[in-house]
């Protein structure tokens, strides 16, 4: 797929090549939304995948989807693609924790995250993949960017190293359909294998989920027919929705940590996945990736008024000094839940559950983890207040 806008447009380019200030490796998520934000900027964006977009604009439901925290809705409200998808997502109203064991039961609920208790509204905003990618590729009818994802050849290209480890956990992904509603309320259950996020998804009675179990697990789990695979999610999902049964495409993930040791060189710059690949725990990846965006398509367009070029070292410099702190400190923060949730080790236990007790019943500190999970805090560039730079 290659892409390429004009300045303050967007549309693809043939096989002869294209004329841009910006080119972007890698056409995920990120990739189109940091084009969409550099063209309004007034750039020529150039925006290539290996895959071909056509195929990623036609897929139908699989139950891949992101819970999207309000600023990043924000900010795709200020590129003008969540006017093409807003009817298709589903507002998070609730958020549940419990520490749980496959077949306890129903857990009693450690913490309990409600959206009324913060003015901006629901925390955040479940979207399906599919939804959110044709929304990417109609909003640039002719336009390629790469941000190219964990396995980054463009870092690997400009001498960045990086760093990270298996998380020697899978997560299994499908979507469920059940008989009661979801009424908007997110689940996380910590399993001693890892977590499994039930996040609801438009319409009331289908969730997309993410169960994270030990790869060997995870592979025999994949490996059985659907009415075995449902046998064994059943008693890790409990009975709180009713019946369930199986609505999607089955996907595996392996799960790592991947950072990337600077986010930028020489006329060079990471976004998204290719500078911070985290664990889904806490469903902050892409969300991170749109900040970098955000904060990219900041700095580069206040250089150009400046009248300096789009490879500019001080504003590359300031991109990194922007992001690099943040993405990492929150990638090794959930490296280190992931660690003290996936244990059953008593004491660990025991620790957790008082901590998610205390917080639970201090409304401020409920309130600044909301405030925090949303992505309202810290120092936000412009797209993600809902404005453009
Ligand atoms: C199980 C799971 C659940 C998740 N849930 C959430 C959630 O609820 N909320 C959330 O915010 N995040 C979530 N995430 C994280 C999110 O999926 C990622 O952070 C996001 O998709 C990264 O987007 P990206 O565009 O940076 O990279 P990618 O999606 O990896 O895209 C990279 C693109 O680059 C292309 N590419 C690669 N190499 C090349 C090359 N050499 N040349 C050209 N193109 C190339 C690829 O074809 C691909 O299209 C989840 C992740 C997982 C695994």
């Amino acid at each position: 797929m290659a892409t390429h806008g004009q300045s303050g447009g967007a549309g693809y380019v043939g096989r002869m090549g294209w004329d841009a200030d910006i080119l972007i490796a890698g056409g995920g998520l990120n990739g189109p939304a940091l084009a969409l934000a550099l063209a309004q900027g007034g750039f020529r964006v150039t925006v290539v995948d290996a895959r071909p977009a056509p195929a990623r604009a036609e897929a139908g439901f699989d139950g891949r989807a992101y819970a999207l925290a309000i600023a990043s809705v924000r900010l795709l409200t200020a590129i003008g693609v969540w006017p093409r998808v807003a009817d298709k997502a589903q507002p998070m109203l609730k958020i549940k924790a419990s520490d749980g064991r496959a077949g306890d039961g129903a857990a009693p609920f450690f913490l309990h995250f409600d959206a009324a208790e913060i003015e901006e509204g629901p925390m955040g905003q479940m979207l399906e993949d599919r939804h959110l990618y044709a929304a990417f590729l109609a909003a640039m009818p002719g336009l390629l960017v790469g941000c190219d994802g964990r396995g980054s050849g463009v870092a690997a290209r400009a001498g960045i190293r990086r760093v990270g480890w298996g998380y020697g956990q899978t997560a299994l992904v499908t979507a469920i359909r059940h008989e009661r509603d979801h009424q908007g309320i997110a689940q996380q259950f910590f399993m001693p294998a890892g977590p499994l996020a039930i996040l609801p998804l438009k319409g009331g009675h289908h969730s997309s989920i993410v169960w994270s179990e030990t790869d060997e697990t995870a592979a025999a789990i994949q490996a059985l027919p659907d009415a075995a695979y449902l046998a064994a999610l059943r008693p890790r999902f409990g009975d709180f929705l009713g019946e369930i049964a199986l609505a999607g495409e089955r996907f595996t993930y392996p799960l790592s940590l991947s950072l990337a040791e600077r986010f930028v060189g020489p006329r060079v710059a990471l976004v998204g996945d290719a500078a911070h690949g985290v664990h889904p725990i806490a469903g902050q990846g892409l969300n991170l990736g749109l900040r970098d965006v955000a904060a990219l398509a900041e700095v580069l367009i206040l250089a150009r008024r400046r009248g300096e070029e789009p490879g500019s070292p001080t504003a590359l410099e300031d991109y990194q000094r922007w992001r690099r702190f943040d993405a990492t400190a929150l990638a090794l923060g959930m490296d280190g839940v992931n660690r003290l949730f996936s244990s059953d080790n008593p004491i660990l236990r025991l620790g957790r559950d008082l901590g998610m007790g205390v917080v639970n019943a201090l409304p401020s500190v409920r309130r600044g983890f909301m405030r925090q999970a949303a992505g309202l805090t810290g120092e936000l560039p412009k797209l993600l207040t809902g404005r453009q730079v």
